[in-house]
């Protein structure tokens, strides 16, 4: 347990939260929405601070990001809670194990960010990435963490459903370096409403825009979900607001749904969804990826020339006409990261 960032003390022991758009108002001994932040005594703690619940060595594409250190291992770790609840989830077993089983401590195995930064380094990851469950709730571990990485000449990266407060994100902008930001059914309002317990999105698009303007690099990904999340208009909408406000080269990844959890009736997303999805997107967008077909829409070409750039087999890659951020075929200047 650690005193948490990022909060206010209101009328009597009252206290608000301004990690995530949520903002919560929590009384004393009260929880805020996900369940890992408590009031005690007028004072807002973390309670997931060092818990770790998933660590791996996982290739920086399966965050997804194509564009950024591309072939790279990334030290993925992730403590326990969310501040979505998403009836979808794949990991809800550890991002709602405390919604669902109303557990009265917190789980999770105690590290210290020395602990994960030496981890990283022995496992030769350039990378540390926050992820599984949503970095935003576990803030105060993934800051001391990530400002010490940088020290030992790490880079960090966030997989996150955007929900951060342009004040959270300001506070850790200089030690983030990357952002693979989560829609699901491209911002539908029913779907964030009824199968999210999400009120409102349009804050994600402001903390886009803030990450733009700290420089952050930003890869996109939308689920695509069968029947309820797989609107045609919904997603031109947001590839367009993409186009418009980040850029024609932000990286989007369209990611075949497979029935979890809550939403365990639902088919998987058909292969024609996808590539009808893919063929709007790519009218806005000039690197569109789908996610969770192996071998299918997987590689980069060039958007000057179309040479091709990376081929991919899943998380296997190989960079063809590609030189730092140069395509070697026209010589483009393009939009990948290498250092
Ligand atoms: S991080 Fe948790 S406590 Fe804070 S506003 Fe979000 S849901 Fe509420």
């Amino acid at each position: 347990m650690k005193e948490a960032m990022l909060w206010k003390k209101l009328n009597g022991n009252l206290v608000e939260c301004n990690l995530c758009y949520r903002k919560c108002k929590i009384p004393n001994n009260g929880l805020g929405f996900c369940l890992v932040r408590k009031n005690i005594n007028g004072k807002l703690y973390s309670l997931n601070y060092g818990k770790i619940i998933a660590e791996h060595v996982d290739p920086i594409e399966k965050k997804p990001l194509f564009h950024f250190l591309p072939g790279v291992f990334a030290y993925s770790i992730a403590c326990p809670g969310c501040n979505f609840a998403c009836a979808f989830c794949q990991n809800w077993e550890i991002s709602q194990i405390f919604r669902d089983k109303k557990l009265g401590v917190v789980v999770g195995q105690d590290e210290t960010p020395k602990e994960i930064v030496d981890q990283a380094l022995k496992h030769e990851c350039r990378v540390i990435s926050y992820t599984y469950t949503e970095p935003t709730i576990f803030f105060e571990f993934a800051y001391d963490t990530a400002r010490l990485a940088v020290k030992k000449g790490l880079k960090n990266t966030f997989v996150t459903n955007g929900y951060i407060t342009v004040e959270a994100l300001g506070k850790i902008a200089k030690y983030l370096h990357a952002c693979t930001v989560d829609f699901k059914g491209a911002g539908n309002k029913e779907l964030h409403v009824k199968h999210m317990l999400v009120p409102e999105i349009s804050p994600i698009f402001d903390t886009l825009l803030e990450m733009k303007k700290k420089k952050i690099h930003i890869e996109i990904t939308n689920l695509v979900i069968p029947k309820i999340g797989d609107d045609a208009k919904e997603l031109e909408r947001l590839v367009k607001w993409i186009a418009d406000n980040l850029s024609p080269n932000t990286p989007f990844h369209l990611l075949r749904f497979f029935p979890h959890y809550k939403l365990s009736n639902l088919p998987p997303t058909p292969i024609e969804t996808l590539e009808k999805l893919y063929n709007i997107a790519k009218k806005h967008l000039n690197y569109v990826y789908i996610g969770n077909v192996p071998g299918f829409k997987e590689n980069s070409y060039c958007h000057e020339c179309n040479s091709l750039l990376i081929e991919r087999f899943a998380y296997n890659i190989r960079i063809v006409n590609l030189e730092k951020n140069k395509c070697k075929a026209c010589g483009a200047k393009l939009p990948f990261v290498f250092s």
